[in-house]
């Protein structure tokens, strides 16, 4: 299969050329073709799947074909809405890479940064509009945004905004899109919700289903480490020391853990970023910019940024904290082993994170390999707290505007506690509180774990009829 026989003009197929795609992954070879038929779609793909082009690059046939009048104001054809403003921003770039040799205008709103850009671009004209609900409705609301002119609509990790809370916002969106469009809709699962959903917006959708549903990236090989809690940390040092581990995200459930994941990784020599709803849109870019561009070699993030990050090459994924949905545990994965490179992926499992592992093989249809470090020492040790630094006071939000606080709530539902702007605090600054390896009420001995099961390696990504 090739790109040549998908359909697509000859402007387009240079763009997808000089953006170094051979041949098209399995869900633009299937979901292409319907789309450029002009068909309503359900995509069942998880990010890395190539799913980003699939939409696009039929988007900007048909907007390409149909030409703006000359002279008139552009008005958004296609929106594409995202959860999150790291995937938003991402669309955005492979839009401007795929539409580099049409004329074509697009621009990428999301919250957390000023308005007065995003305003500057809308009223230049738009072709493609790439947002996150919660900034396209205050626009919207200003009257910054039309939506009439609308002929595409794609909502893009529908299944995570939906867990996000953004069915309303959602339902407030499509209200204001033309009754006549094509809409087409992406996640990583097909739930009951998600059919509700599609019920609700799409007129007799086409589905393309790539590879089991819910299952991981095919390529993502995956072990489970038990060890206590208390020797997380070192564990993580401890597999660090292995250059293999190149570039590497680390999961933490909380935003006070991974400030202080990083802060330990830091004191060790890894030059650790860290990206979490607490910090703000500017460090959150710089953050991303720094472990893309290899600069740090560790990324510390909560689960904002499990979906949508598209970082080519990340070698390791770990679960510093075992996810308690095992949703998220799929998607967390997904970031590595990406458009088919092999990578691993490591979850660090307590005793009490059991159930969720049995959660996530049941979800999976198979066991994840349990392993154990050859030559580290996992006995529990007493934990060395540190101190939290107070809450600082956050200034009552100068808009009431409901779409907006929920953008804002969501995000900090991504990960939990931790103070926004922790200062950074050396292990040395902690409570001098000596580690005692044989404190009484520290379990003796390492935790048993449990062989290896023989479970077997995900095989090539099979496309459901
Ligand atoms: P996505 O699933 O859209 O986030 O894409 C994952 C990664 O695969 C991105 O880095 C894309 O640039 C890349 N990609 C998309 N399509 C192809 C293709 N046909 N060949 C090679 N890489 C691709």
């Amino acid at each position: 299969m090739s790109f040549n026989t998908l359909g697509l003009t000859a402007q387009t197929l240079r763009a997808v050329e000089e953006a170094g795609y051979q041949t098209p992954t399995p869900i633009q070879a299937a979901a292409i073709p319907e789309i450029l038929k002009g068909r309503d779609l359900i995509g069942i793909a998880q990010t890395g799947t190539g799913k980003t082009a699939a939409f696009v690059l039929p988007i900007l046939e048909h907007l390409a074909r149909a030409p703006h009048v000359h002279g008139g104001h552009r008005t958004p054809r296609a929106l594409i809405l995202a959860p999150t403003r790291e995937l938003a921003a991402q669309i955005e770039e492979t839009v401007a890479a795929l539409s580099r040799h049409l004329p074509l205008r697009r621009a990428v709103i999301f919250g957390g940064v000023g308005e007065q850009p995003q305003k500057d671009a809308l009223r230049r004209g738009v072709d493609i509009l790439v947002a996150t609900p919660g900034r396209l409705l205050d626009l919207m609301s200003t009257g910054h945004v039309q939506l009439n002119a609308i002929t595409h609509a794609v909502f893009d990790e529908a299944d995570r905004m939906l867990d996000m809370g953004f069915l309303p916002q959602i339902r407030r969106v499509v209200k204001a899109l033309p009754h006549k469009r094509q809409t087409l809709l992406f996640s990583a699962t097909l739930s009951k919700e998600i059919e509700e959903l599609t019920a609700e917006f799409q007129r007799n959708p086409a589905t393309v289903e790539i590879g089991r549903r819910s299952n991981p990236a095919e390529t993502v090989t995956q072990f489970v480490y038990p060890v206590p809690k208390s020797r997380k940390v070192d564990l993580l040092s401890e597999l660090l020391s292995h250059d293999h581990l190149e570039s590497v995200l680390v999961f933490s459930r909380t935003k006070h853990g991974a400030d202080k994941i990083a802060r330990k990784l830091q004191q060790t020599g890894v030059v650790t970023a860290t990206l979490h709803s607490n910090r703000s849109q500017n460090q959150r870019i710089a953050a991303l910019k720094a472990f893309k561009d290899g600069k740090a070699r560790v990324l510390v993030a909560t689960d904002i940024a499990a979906r949508g990050i598209d970082v080519e090459g990340i070698s390791h994924v770990i679960n510093f904290d075992f996810p308690l949905h095992p949703e998220d545990y799929v998607h967390r994965i997904g970031r590595t082993g990406r458009a088919q490179a092999i990578g691993d992926a490591i979850s660090f499992v307590t005793p009490e994170d059991e159930p969720s592992v049995k959660a996530v093989e049941k979800l999976m249809r198979k066991t994840i390999v349990r392993k154990t470090l050859a030559g580290f020492d996992y006995t529990d040790r007493p934990m060395v707290h540190e101190p939290r630094a107070p809450r600082p006071h956050r200034p009552a939000p100068r808009s009431a505007h409901a779409s907006h606080r929920s953008e804002k709530s969501t995000a900090a539902k991504a990960g939990s506690g931790g103070a926004k702007h922790a200062r950074p605090r050396t292990a040395a600054a902690a409570p001098a509180r000596p580690r005692r390896d044989s404190a009484p009420h520290a379990r003796a001995g390492a935790p048993v774990s449990r062989p290896g099961s023989t479970a077997p390696r995900p095989g090539k990504v099979r496309r459901r009829p």
